[in-house]
């Protein structure tokens, strides 16, 4: 019996589930509490940046359901979830399930004493390697960057499109024929700059059509990139097998998907080289394990998405600990993007790099401190991503 009466196996039972989403840095991050009848409690974090109240309101309709369930059977609970409505999944709702999927790890690991990674299956790797990235206004910048990186011994840098605009960002206007011909002479001079040694990733923020990138593509000496991240949107995976078949350069992708379903198509068709996946926004690690093992199978390493808050990098960093085709955490911290004040407060343990990897944290559960007192203090925000546009006036992806 749970101290409420309730009866369950693991003699827990689901007391408490509430969302808090907090205004950090430059953007929001939506926190997760689920609190057990005997007081344990876990974090979680949505990764659906910039629409946190939708997945507010999903978790809002999730507690009804979970209230008083046992908090160890993390598998079917995700089932019960998505199964809970006759329109199933979608963004919000798996970024929703994702953040309780998190904290029922982190809750069963305290209550077990147990690091989340060993209820995963335990460690294959004691530190998870994490790449750089650049966030520079031009080629010069972006090489300063990537030489500083590589002095500090990254040998794996993930370079951001040159677009006109500061840190890759154009306020308003976005011309994807410019922003292709100066970003393709900064990647020339970048890998020039850097020499062979180093791997070199472009992240596009799927900003191009299919002619765009294989004209970009063909701008580039063969050798320049190892990866080219998300140059179009996800949506039509026949639009990345056009792509595919004009393009050789290994393609990661994966950051949006919201199930093991839409991770399908880029796995079976040969698609994604580097899945990108987002424990944070695929389901949580019950989605994640799946979609790593399919990948596995196929030779498809995992490059795990991580642009938000110490919870998604801490969940993270247990994910790459026991996914054995893993080979690097993206990590939005760095000597250029320092953390900022309140996240050190909120987060006074959170995951800091020792060298250029994560040590495994093997405290029970994720390992990380939520610092209460500090969650009033930084409101939720309304907040939008760059409205970009074309010249012409017409609206395109940021
Ligand atoms: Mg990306």
């Amino acid at each position: 019996m749970s101290a409420a009466g309730t009866s369950t196996r693991s003699g827990l039972a689901i007391r408490a589930i509430e969302a808090h989403p907090v205004w950090i840095g430059h953007r929001n991050q939506l926190l997760v509490k689920v609190t057990a009848d005997d007081g344990t409690f876990g974090w979680g974090e949505s990764g659906l940046s910039g629409r946190e109240l939708a997945v507010a309101g999903a978790i809002e309709h999730y507690r009804e359901l979970l209230l008083g369930d046992d908090p160890f059977r993390t598998a079917a609970i995700w089932q019960k979830l998505y199964r809970s409505q006759y329109f199933e999944g979608g963004r919000v709702l798996t970024a929703a399930m994702s953040a309780i999927d998190i904290a029922l790890h982190d809750l069963k690991g305290k209550a077990l004493g147990l690091p989340v990674h060993a209820l995963l299956g335990g460690t294959v790797r004691e530190s998870v390697p994490s790449l750089a990235s650049t966030h520079a206004g031009g080629a010069a910048e972006m090489l300063e960057q990537a030489q500083a990186f590589v002095a500090d011994g990254f040998d794996v840098v993930r370079l951001n499109r040159l677009d006109g605009g500061r840190g890759g960002d154009a306020d308003t206007i976005f011309e994807p024929r410019a922003a292709m011909t100066i970003t393709a002479e900064a990647m020339t001079q970048v890998r020039h700059g850097l020499g062979a040694g180093v791997t070199l990733g472009l992240d596009w923020h799927h900003r191009l059509s299919v002619a765009e990138t294989i004209s970009f593509c063909h701008r580039l000496q063969r050798g320049t990139l190892d990866f080219l991240e998300e140059p179009i949107r996800d949506e039509a995976p026949e639009a990345y097998e056009a792509l595919r078949r004009s393009v050789d350069i290994p393609f990661a992708i994966g950051e949006e998907f919201a199930s093991k379903w839409q991770a399908l198509p880029f796995i079976e068709r040969g698609i994604a080289e580097y899945m990108r996946l987002d424990v944070c926004n695929i389901g949580g690690f019950t989605e994640a394990l799946k979609v790593a093992g399919w990948c596995e199978a196929h030779y498809v390493d995992l490059m795990p998405h991580n642009p938000l808050g110490p919870i998604c990098t801490a969940a993270s960093i247990h994910l790459g600990a026991v996914v054995p085709n893993f080979t690097w955490l993206e990590f939005n911290r760095s000597r250029f993007r320092p953390q900022p004040e309140a996240e050190r407060a909120l987060f006074p343990d959170a995951p800091a790099l020792t060298g250029t990897g994560f040590a495994v944290n093997h405290r029970p559960g994720l390992g990380i401190t939520v610092d209460e007192a500090q969650l009033g203090k930084e409101r939720f925000r309304h907040w939008n991503p760059p409205m970009l546009r074309r010249r012409d006036g017409s609206h395109t992806n940021w």
